[in-house]
């Protein structure tokens, strides 16, 4: 699986369960996901972002995501990776929103336009982005919120440019990213032709709790990070 790419996986349901750390419950799947996130000290291997666990939030909102399982399940060579380096991984769960109760709600994120930016340094600004805006809305807005206002506004707006740039996609993520999970494997070419220009950026609100735990646990951290790549961009 490749970290620097879009991609679907065998198994959304379960992936889904992974990323949103229900895994945690799990008597076989704890004491091994915990065991790699200590090992990698709570720190992406892929974005470098980190995180740190508390009594309540063990994992820190982290991920043991086991690349070879086709759910990401956790296993003893799992990698330690940040929600949003694992979010694009599985676009067939996380650009797809669920109905509760007749009203569909909001997808983990979309897909965008943006072959500038490579997914790694989006997903910098992501997690600060997550952060940042969980933070406003519990009250305690700072300075740094217009930017992250904007910048989400500016990056979620590369959505609308998906269509005209990427063939066979039909008007709608969730679709897009179902038939890619479908594409057989002989057509892998195709496959990096199609997404190669695509991103993943979340939407800020779906990701809410850990952004709030984020805020707390490594703002000061994440800021440093997201001012180099603000500054790489401009
Ligand atoms: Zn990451």
């Amino acid at each position: 699986m490749a970290l620097d790419l879009v991609g679907t996986v065998g198994q959304p349901q379960i992936a889904e369960r992974v990323i949103l750390g229900q895994w945690l419950k799990n008597d076989t799947l704890r004491p091994i996901g915990l065991q790699v996130l200590k090992r990698h000290n709570f720190t992406c291997s892929n974005c470098g972002f980190a995180s740190r666990p508390s009594k309540q939030i063990p994992h820190g909102w982290m991920i043991p995501a086991g690349l070879r399982h086709p759910g990401l399940v956790p296993s003893p060579d799992a990698k330690c990776l940040c929600p949003m380096c694992v979010a694009p991984l599985a676009l067939n769960w996380s650009v797809i929103s669920k109905k509760k109760k007749g009203q569909e709600l909001q997808a983990p994120g979309m897909l965008i336009y943006c072959p500038w930016i490579i997914q790694r340094d989006l997903n910098v600004l992501a997690s600060y982005s997550v952060a940042v805006k969980a933070n406003c809305r519990v009250g305690r807005s700072s300075a740094i919120e217009a930017v992250v206002r904007s910048l989400d506004a500016a990056i979620s707006a590369l959505n609308e440019e998906v269509g005209s740039n990427t063939p066979i996609y039909r008007g709608k993520d969730s679709d897009f990213a179902r038939s890619l999970a479908l594409l057989p494997s002989e057509y892998y070419r195709d496959r990096s032709e199609l997404i190669g220009a695509l991103r993943w950026w979340p939407n800020l609100d779906y990701w809410e709790q850990q952004g709030l735990y984020w805020y707390q646990a490594s703002t000061q951290a994440l800021h440093k990070r997201f001012e180099s790549i603000l500054e790489g961009l401009l």
